[in-house]
């Protein structure tokens, strides 16, 4: 049993048209003849269910006017013909409010919900409700970004607004959704994010402010309470390193029972007061610091990506610490398999945090391009996502003890504009990935220096890759 805690199985179709009567449903598989990839769909229902997957958590998402501009998306809405570039034109010239986009994204989902008897899914509104003998597909929904609650079309307008469209969710009858990350890549009102943006290029993408804002609180406060309906969790991801920490220390003060979730990640592989800095600088044209980083190395031939997206030791051991999850992302960049680039940092939050470049750490003799055979490169990038399941164990265990192990699971972010690694590029080859950690997990534990016993590497295997996430929503949602 397979259970994803982030896809995107409706994004590609829903760009693909304005209106829902032209759209593809979430079920079929788009395949452009082309270079890159990345454009075809990586989790249709389809493949979802090709896959093995059981249970996938699926964010509601509007489509960030910067995203609308950029020829990439344009491509991947299939625009072969200019009917239908008229739809981003509109998100472009802000045509369509975030709210509206949102909820169409979610009526788009929810239309495919029964295509035919064997085209269906279940929609939940609790993890109590998931039946693991089902024959079909469940799905539970989460949001990506605060935007999507903005009161003013593409705008932040009045802070009660916002946070009436968030109530709107934790009303009985409303659909349920499992977390919300409150920023994702371009600039929000909430806090600033982190920067993850670097195939497209716009001053947007560009982190900017000081961590979590007025309404960032209040919006945390207002998801996290239980006394103006159900928790919705609070999701760490694209959340800057210090917005992170603003939102840990109020969620300790506040809310201790409230786990921290961590839907699509990666980790830094260090500390966050020992960053592999090679180098900084202040680029005026971006209006943001651009940090340098040495490659950080891991276990046997792997590495780490240390953009602050991704999770430190400290995110790790307090993530771990408030019994909340951490989906690994299968994103090559975000594993640290992809050539190290450099980071925009926001100005007013470089000083905060410590950029001191240091020496360069010990890198591994070999190098990617001694990986020729694409089976090489695969089982290379698989020992990454083990690398990160070991890291975390190592991390966590002198914290949590044993527990560690129930706390990570798998959350791809396909269809989310990555390029995966070439071990599971979709969803379909997730029925793979048992059979493949199985094989890694063990010998790259010996390396880790990780107590992992013969006989318990399945049973570890089969909590990852869905069981813990079973249990967390079981026992959460
Ligand atoms: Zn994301």
């Amino acid at each position: 049993m397979y259970v994803d805690i982030h896809c995107h199985p409706q994004f590609k179709t829903f760009i693909g048209s304005e209106h829902q009567a032209e759209r593809k449903n979430c079920w079929t598989n788009l395949n452009y003849d082309l270079d890159f990839k990345i454009l075809d769909s990586q989790s249709s229902l389809s493949q979802l269910v090709n896959g093995q997957v059981k249970l996938a958590v699926v964010p509601l998402y509007a489509l960030e006017n910067v995203f609308a501009k950029a020829k990439l998306i344009q491509l991947a809405a299939g625009l072969s013909y200019n009917a239908k570039k008229r739809f981003l034109q509109k998100i472009e010239r802000e045509a369509y409010g975030y709210f509206e986009l949102m909820q169409a994204d979610m009526n788009h989902l929810l239309s495919s919900a029964n295509i035919s008897p064997d085209k269906q899914f279940t929609l939940l509104s609790s993890g109590s409700q998931f039946d693991p003998t089902s024959k079909h597909l469940q799905i539970m929904l989460c949001a990506e970004g605060g935007h999507n609650f903005y009161d003013n079309g593409q705008r932040f307008g009045q802070t009660q607004k916002v946070i009436d469209r968030l109530l709107y969710f934790k009303l009985p009858q409303s659909p349920r959704l499992v977390y919300i990350t409150i920023t994702h890549l371009s600039h929000s009102e909430f806090c600033t994010h982190a920067f993850g943006m670097k195939m497209l290029k716009s001053n947007a993408f560009n982190p900017q402010g000081r961590g979590l804002s007025n309404l960032g609180k209040r919006f945390i406060r207002e998801a996290l309470s239980t006394t103006n309906g159900k928790r919705i969790l609070i999701d760490a991801k694209h959340m800057s390193l210090l917005a992170r920490q603003q939102f840990y220390a109020l969620r300790a003060a506040e809310f201790p029972d409230a786990p921290i979730m961590a839907s699509h990640m990666g980790l830094t592989g260090c500390s966050w007061q020992r960053k592999p800095v090679c180098k900084y600088k202040y680029d005026k044209k971006e209006a943001c610091y651009e940090v340098t980083y040495h490659r950080q190395p891991g276990v046997l031939d792997t590495y780490f990506n240390s953009w602050s997206i991704n999770l430190y030791d400290e995110d790790i051991t307090e993530i771990l610490s408030s019994n909340g999850l951490i989906g690994l992302s299968l994103d090559q960049r975000i594993l640290g398999c992809g050539t190290p680039a450099e980071e925009l940092v926001s100005p007013d939050e470089f000083k905060d945090t410590d950029f001191t470049p240091i020496v360069e750490p010990r890198l591994h003799q070999l190098r990617v391009e001694d990986y020729d055979d694409p089976e090489e490169v695969k089982a290379w990038h698989l020992r990454h996502l083990c690398n990160h399941i070991l890291h975390i164990v190592k991390v966590g265990q002198p914290k949590v003890g044993n527990r560690v192990w129930k706390q990570i699971a798998i959350g791809s972010d396909f269809d989310g504009l990555i390029d995966p690694i070439n071990y599971t590029t979709h969803a379909g080859a997730f029925k793979f990935l048992f059979g493949g950690l199985v094989e890694w997990l063990p010998r790259m534990a010996i390396h880790a220096g990780v107590d992992l016993p013969p006989t318990e590497v399945q049973q570890v295997v089969k909590q990852v890759i869905g069981e813990n996430a079973v249990e967390f929503l079981r026992k959460n949602i």
